[in-house]
Formats: structure tokens, sequence, C-alpha cells
């Protein structure tokens, strides 16, 4: 059961749709060439957590596409729009959001627009607890490819994610849960669909690292959200560059992403690494009291 909103220029909030047709035109150019841009976000109690960082992220996603989409209120109105129906077929509140944009059927406008509402799949709420096993992949660019070479759109969000599938699919077959990046400089970089993040003691103070943003990574919401309330309650904050050796000995790692939240990380390559169920719960309790604001 889902719910499914197009923008349209005709409907200022949205225009609900049958999500059981279909909707999409075969030449539209995000089906054709993967061009497009796309979010996803959790709503709890019938309202999208940090909707305005994931409508900012949406926004300068479109922009390095030179995407021209709605404004944010149009977004946000869609997605009220979303809950609103999702609430009424669904009866619950949890939903998984996804905002869609892509460059439509003509290159020169106007974009394909959806709002799609779907219940939290139960694979992501067991990770939270059961934890993951990973595999490092070689990513196979250089950390400073970003910079050097902008047009690879590496920290967009854009609808060409068969690589990242591709890289899920790889580490399923090695029997592994999930992956880490790893760029050709050697430098650790994220998961397919989420961030890593660090927890360590240096110096007797508690720190939460992430590897380096221009390293050409997704700036992930849900790493953003954390360290906003972590520094106040006491957390050191730390950048990069990170190497995979830097993935053991520490008091615990996790992939995060707005839907799965905080899930740890128990194995790296086969190589058992430090799990602290406390860490995870006090953790994403931190992160919960962020998202709620
Ligand atoms: N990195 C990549 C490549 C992702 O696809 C995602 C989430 O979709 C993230 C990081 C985590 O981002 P967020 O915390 O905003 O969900």
């Amino acid at each position: 059961m889902s719910a499914l909103v197009l923008l349209t220029p005709d409907a200022p909030a949205g225009r609900v749709a049958d999500p059981d047709v279909p909707q999409l035109l075969v030449t539209d150019l995000g089906v054709v060439r993967g061009d497009g841009v796309f979010e996803t976000l959790l709503a709890v109690d019938g309202r999208a957590l940090q909707l305005e960082a994931h409508l900012d992220r949406l926004a300068s996603s479109a922009d390095a596409l030179d995407l021209d989409l709605p404004a944010g209120e149009r977004w946000q109105a869609a997605i009220e729009t979303g809950l609103a129906e999702f609430a009424r077929v669904h009866g619950e509140a949890e939903a998984m959001i996804r905002l869609v944009g892509t460059r439509g059927v003509d290159a020169a406008g106007p974009p394909t627009c959806w709002v799609y509402l779907q219940p939290v799949p139960a694979s992501s709420r067991e990770q939270r607890h059961r934890g993951l096993d990973v595999l490092l992949l070689d990513r196979g660019y250089s950390s400073d490819a970003a910079e050097a070479a902008p047009w690879l759109l590496l920290g967009s969000k854009t609808t060409s994610y068969a690589v990242n599938m591709a890289a899920l699919r790889y580490a399923h077959r090695q029997g592994a849960d999930d992956a880490i990046f790893v760029s050709s400089d050697g430098r650790v970089l994220e998961g397919p669909t989420s961030t890593l993040l660090i927890a360590r003691t240096r110096d007797g103070v508690r720190e939460l690292v992430t590897p380096l943003l221009r390293s050409g990574i997704l700036a992930g919401t849900t790493q953003g959200a954390l360290f906003a309330t972590a520094e106040p309650a006491g957390w050191r904050l730390g950048y990069g560059p990170l190497t995979p050796e830097e993935l053991h000995g520490n008091d615990g790692v996790w992939l995060a992403s707005s839907v799965r939240l905080l899930a740890p990380i128990r194995s790296v390559d086969g190589c058992e690494i430090a799990v602290s169920p406390e860490l995870t719960e006090e953790l994403t309790e931190l992160l919960l009291t962020a998202t709620r604001h």
C-alpha cells in the first residue's frame, strides 16, 4: 500500500494519483538516461523529518544537473498531500517518502516530479538492531575527483544509482549485508546508500568522525543532524580523511541514513569489529532529538 502525488503546474499542492497504474512516459529522460535527482526521507507521526535539509539537498543536486525543479514550498505542499493520503489508505503515520524530479520527456522542460510514500521496509528496522557485515569495495575514483571532474556529479543525489545498486548486489552475493566504497587512493568514502560514522575515544575524549565531505561523497542529512546535537552533548567532531585501517579499534562504527537511521557495523571484510548496543542507543536518541526539530 502506497501513495503517490504528482507535482503538476495546475495543482499547487500536488495531485493524488493511483500508484498502481503507469504514470511515466517511456520517453522520460529520467528513465531513459537516469537524468534526474531524488531524496528519500522518513516520516514519523505524520511529519517528514529533516525536511528542510532534504529540500536543500534536492535543490543543490538539481543545480548540479542544471535542472529547473519546482520550489521547496511546492514539494512541501505535495508531501503534506501525500502524508494525508498515506494516512488515509494505510492508517499508519510512519512512512518512507521519496521525492523524484527528472529531466522530463523534453530536455527543454518541464521536469517530471512526484512524491511517493510507502511503508518503512522491515529490513531497515531489522538492520538497526541486528547490525551489518560489510565489504570494502573500490569506487574507482580518487578522493579528489569531485573537484577535478565536476561532471561526474559526485556529491549529488542523482537517479543514476545503478552503480550503487550493483555494489549492494555484489556485497550480497559475497554473503555481506552492505558495502563501503573506498577511493582509488585508499580513502574510506561512504556506503552505496549511507554515510559512515565512527565513534572513538582519543585522550579520554569521545569523538564522532565521518569521512571528508570534499572526497566526493553525499552530504548526509542524518550525519549532519547527529553532529549538530552531538557536539553540545560533549562529543568532539571530526572529518576524515580516513583509511580502511581506521575502521578497526573503535568504540563503534555505523552506516547512517534517513530511513534506516544508525545501523551498527559488526564486521568489515569478514573481520569482526566492536559493536556497542549502548552507543547505538545513545546516538540514535541524539539523532531523534535532532530530527524532531
Ligand atoms: N550517501 C549516499 C550515497 C546515499 O545514497 C545516502 C542516502 O540515501 C546517504 C549517504 C545518507 O544520506 P541521508 O542521511 O541524507 O539519508
